[in-house]
């Protein structure tokens, strides 16, 4: 991930028990003042603003291709085995008996292994992946 000039990536680690902040710069799941879970937030104006957003549309068609917000030190070093972009299917049906208009399904069976793991089981093991 590149800075911007102004050393800004546009997202923060956020903490909602103790109120705990600092820009993402390092891979940190837990806080460091009470323990609880880091959240990430974006600062959307902030990311617009980075190089590589113009990028993103063209480049190939998986998880990979929103690398910069992921929590991956080394992008360069990842293998792709085609995480991500499943299709959305509307299920008008399904909808209509829960009472919604537009209700989509993600069908999560497309990735490699057939799980909706595949995404969050090649983000985890990615900082793995790239050491080296
Ligand atoms: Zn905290």
């Amino acid at each position: 991930m590149e800075p911007t000039p102004s050393g800004q990536h546009g997202i923060r680690l956020h903490c909602d028990r103790c109120g705990y902040e600092e820009e993402y710069r390092r891979l940190l799941t837990t806080c460091p003042q009470c323990g609880w879970v880091t959240m990430p937030q974006y600062d959307l104006a902030a990311l617009r603003q980075q190089p590589w957003t113009a990028q993103v549309a063209e480049r190939e068609r998986n998880l990979w291709r929103y690398r910069e917000l992921l929590p991956v030190r080394h992008p360069e070093a990842l293998r792709p085995m085609g995480e991500g972009w499943t299709p959305l299917f509307r299920a008008e049906r399904l909808g209509a008996k829960m009472g919604l208009q537009n209700l989509y399904i993600k069908d999560e069976r497309q990735n490699p292994s057939g799980s909706f793991k595949d995404r969050q089981a090649a983000v985890a093991i990615a900082p793995w992946w790239s050491r080296g």
